[in-house]
């Protein structure tokens, strides 16, 4: 007959132990459907439970059970400051990979079977009564796409296999959740959001975080080629060399200015301090400008007659293919 495989077990308390914490002389039971387990250690060097023969249990229902109960006991213990809980995660702004720490008391609760309007979430962590996250197992069956989109509250997917393995360590299949940064895009930030300060570009203007979702206008910084101040500059949806005007309130260095080597007139970024014009090829299009990953949605023909209007010397061959790459 199989054996299933029981990696937790309940004491006298209903509190899980781990077949290697377990006790020789004390009874656990099975999580799932409570008979008595036997607990193996003597000769064999890793410890187990044995499970009775059962009609009334299976594997998957063990692992999902002792999953969940892991979940709320995690954040139970995160509440009362005894656990901090590694969440890996990306940055919203560059892509990489970090662990982010949710530090003490970022639960003040938990509980398993919480219904979320028309759904039951396996376990849910309160902060202060207000549903914080919620939590489901992956076992047999993922959260499927409706339920992913239609689930109001910030939630994250984890491998029962894997909380039963480390139960502290979050490593999400699927998530909805706030946006968050790895150091060094939270420090771009700050410093962007600090230079545009200190021109008196207001906050509400803008955006720091490189999502053309987040704000009409998206900030960043650049050294003025004239007077080598660093300055703040701005994408919005019409770039580069936008003609049309751009949606008000504006940041008051966006500036219709006629160029030369353009060939007329359009709205363009200019130093907050000396008032010279920011080309838009050294603000979106190089391989080094500080945009150069957001999307450029100026009129195809425009651009491109711009564009090889305005390049020119050594580098614009290879420039101009980088171009044509990224919008034909
Ligand atoms: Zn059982
Ligand atoms: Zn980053
Ligand atoms: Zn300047």
């Amino acid at each position: 007959m199989e054996n299933f495989k029981v990696p937790y077990g309940l004491d006298s308390s209903g509190i899980l132990i781990s077949a290697s914490n377990a006790e020789k002389h004390k009874a656990y039971t099975c999580p799932c459907c409570n008979s008595q387990l036997v607990h193996r250690s003597g000769e064999v060097r890793v410890k187990h439970f044995a499970h009775p023969t059962s009609l009334n249990c299976s594997q998957e229902s063990i692992l999902h059970i002792t999953a969940k109960k892991l979940i709320e006991a995690v954040m139970l213990s995160n509440s009362s400051s005894q656990t901090k809980i590694n969440l890996s995660s990306h940055c919203h702004q560059c892509g990489v990979k970090f662990n982010a720490v949710l530090p003490y008391k970022t639960f003040t609760s938990a509980r398993q079977e919480v219904p979320v309007s028309e759904y039951v979430c396996d376990v849910v962590g309160y902060r202060n009564n207000e549903i914080a996250l919620g939590v489901e197992i992956l076992n047999t069956h993922e959260v499927d796409s409706k339920k992913a989109s239609n689930l109001p509250i910030h939630w994250l997917e984890l491998k029962a296999e894997d909380v039963i393995a480390t139960p502290n360590q979050w490593n999400p299949t699927q998530s909805k959740l706030k946006s968050s940064f790895c150091k060094s895009c939270k420090e771009h930030i700050k410093h962007v959001q600090s230079i545009a300060d200190k021109w008196n570009i207001e906050r509400n203007l803008y955006s720091p975080i490189k999502n053309p979702k987040l704000s009409v206008y998206v900030a960043d910084t650049e050294t003025c080629f004239n007077c080598k101040e660093e300055i703040p500059v701005f994408w919005w949806r019409g770039v580069p060399f936008c003609e049309q005007e751009p949606p008000e309130p504006k940041p008051k260095t966006i500036k219709f200015r006629n160029s030369k080597q353009y060939g007329g007139k359009y709205w363009a970024n200019t130093c907050a301090s000396c008032n010279m014009t920011q080309g838009d090829n050294y603000l979106y299009i190089f391989e080094s400008s500080p945009f150069k990953n957001m999307p450029l949605t100026g009129k195809a023909a425009n651009q491109k007659a711009g564009i090889t209007r305005v390049i020119s010397g050594k580098s614009a061959a290879p420039e101009f293919m980088k171009v044509i790459n990224r919008n034909f």
